[in-house]
């Protein structure tokens, strides 16, 4: 099937590269021509494990392009997939500016009839919208389908391989056969497809994030409470996680929950709801207690040194929102290092692959290349992000280099006992 992918970003690209994998004929366009350059050159524009060889694969086989022109990827194709950003604006909604300026664009090239299928996160209502845009200019026929997008960074083309089941909004049969289609390769079996009216699979999407938000929310606030009645949000964590009906993902106590989907989708459903007069009281109180969680690593550090830290050194550990990716929006870091510097502490930082994104972002932090020189000298190590390489320390090395010896353990994966016997100050999230 010809295929063509509007937006390469996370989700635009891994989409692309999965399905050339199983043989279709995909185009991918994207308006920024420094992106494409470097797509056609080979080179992957961010991190994304296994991301690289998927597409050097498919270019290889002639069956994955790139282009910075919509009417050439568009030309001929069954199928086109809409995977531009759709960032928050200042009220909170979705700026739905970029998927409409494509659907415009996309009309514009049709060549024949075509599948135009959302894969962005937008709201309930918006299908409509580029129903109209496409409308107002295109001179083919043409239907509109959603298909949310479930993928994680940091595992992306697993997920996108193998997806757990996928979801297509869609009422025209004819969109719903050539879905079907297209992922029979992924799927082998439909029964992981479920076809429903679009505004559920719209909303599907974002009820997806929220419940996930909230699982990790609940926790954050339980793990205050740990601390207060002296119990482990570890041991409860364990304890409710191995119950069938709560399952154990999400469940981990931390710096609170950043990246480029939470928390712009909680805010989307929110301003959605509101404007409809239908209170979302859970997301609400989950969006607020991830405000102050961010908050929670830069409180300790402070209240450790007496308030000020004029004069201190402080290492950060992990700058990305997560393990395995390079994308720092909106991570608990971004928080923790304007808190740092507030009170007047020198921080430098250290991550395996975010470091670049960092720089850009302008933070003006010190970075260096590995993780234990950013702790020589420092009188606290701060873990924001559990990259595997960050998980175990080596806490002899740091005992000897380190000035004052304070480890603020923000994801709970160092070993808090063997910390303290060396003596070590440790401080982790909901524990002891
Ligand atoms: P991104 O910001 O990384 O990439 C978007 C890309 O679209 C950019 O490269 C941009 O130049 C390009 N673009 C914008 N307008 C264009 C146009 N008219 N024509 C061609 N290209 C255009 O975005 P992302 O993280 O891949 O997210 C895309 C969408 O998918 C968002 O709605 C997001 O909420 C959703 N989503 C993201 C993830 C994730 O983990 N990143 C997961 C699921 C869903």
């Amino acid at each position: 099937m010809k295929i063509a992918v509007v937006g390469t970003g996370y989700v635009g690209l891994v989409t692309g590269a999965g399905f050339s994998d199983f043989g279709h004929d995909v185009t991918c366009v994207d308006i920024d021509p420094k992106r494409v350059e470097t797509l056609r050159r080979g080179e992957v524009p961010f991190y994304e494990p296994g991301l690289h060889d998927l597409i050097k694969r498919n270019a290889g086989l002639d069956r994955l392009h790139f282009t910075t022109s919509t009417v050439d990827a568009v030309k001929g194709a069954e199928v086109v997939f809409i995977a531009v950003g759709t960032p928050s604006t200042e009220d909170g909604s979705a700026d739905l500016s970029y998927v409409i300026e494509a659907a415009k664009q996309i009309g514009a090239a049709l060549t024949g009839f075509t599948v135009i299928v959302t894969k962005s996160t937008v709201p309930v209502g918006t299908a409509a919208k580029i129903t109209a845009a496409v409308g107002s200019v295109a001179k083919q026929p043409f239907a509109v389908a959603s298909n949310p997008e479930f993928l994680k960074e940091g595992d992306a083309v697993n997920d996108f391989l193998r997806p757990p089941r996928v979801i297509v909004g869609a009422e025209d049969p004819q969109a719903i056969a050539v879905l079907r289609e297209l992922y029979r390769g992924v799927l082998r079996t439909n029964d992981r497809i479920q076809v429903m009216d679009i505004a559920s699979a719209e909303l599907t999407k974002y009820a997806a994030n929220a419940m996930l938000a909230t699982r990790i929310s609940f926790m954050n606030e339980l793990a205050r409470l740990c601390e207060v009645v002296g119990a482990d949000i570890e041991n409860v964590r364990k304890g409710i996680g191995s119950d069938p009906r709560i399952g154990n993902k999400f469940l981990f106590a931390g710096a609170g929950f950043g990246g480029s989907c939470f928390p712009k989708d909680l805010r989307a459903l929110r301003h959605t709801a509101q404007s409809l007069d239908v209170p979302l009281h859970v997301v609400d109180a989950v969006e607020r207690a991830n405000e102050r969680q961010k908050r929670l690593l830069g409180e300790r550090v402070l209240a450790h040194f007496g308030g000020s830290l004029a004069g201190k050194r402080i290492a950060i550990w992990g700058l990305a929102f997560k393990p395995e990716t390079d994308d720092i929006r909106e991570s608990p870091a971004l928080v923790l290092i304007e808190q740092l510097r507030g009170a007047g502490a020198t921080i430098v930082g250290y991550d395996p692959a975010a470091m670049k994104n960092i720089e850009a972002a302008g933070t003006g932090i010190e970075l260096v290349k590995d993780a234990y020189a950013a702790a020589a000298g420092a009188d606290a190590v701060v873990l924001v992000t559990e990259w595997h390489e960050l998980r175990d320390p080596d806490l002899e090395r740091l005992k000897s280099s380190m000035r004052t010896h304070v480890l603020v353990d923000g994801r709970n994966v160092w070993p808090m006992a063997d910390a303290r016997a060396a003596g070590f100050t440790y401080y982790g999230i909901g524990r002891g």
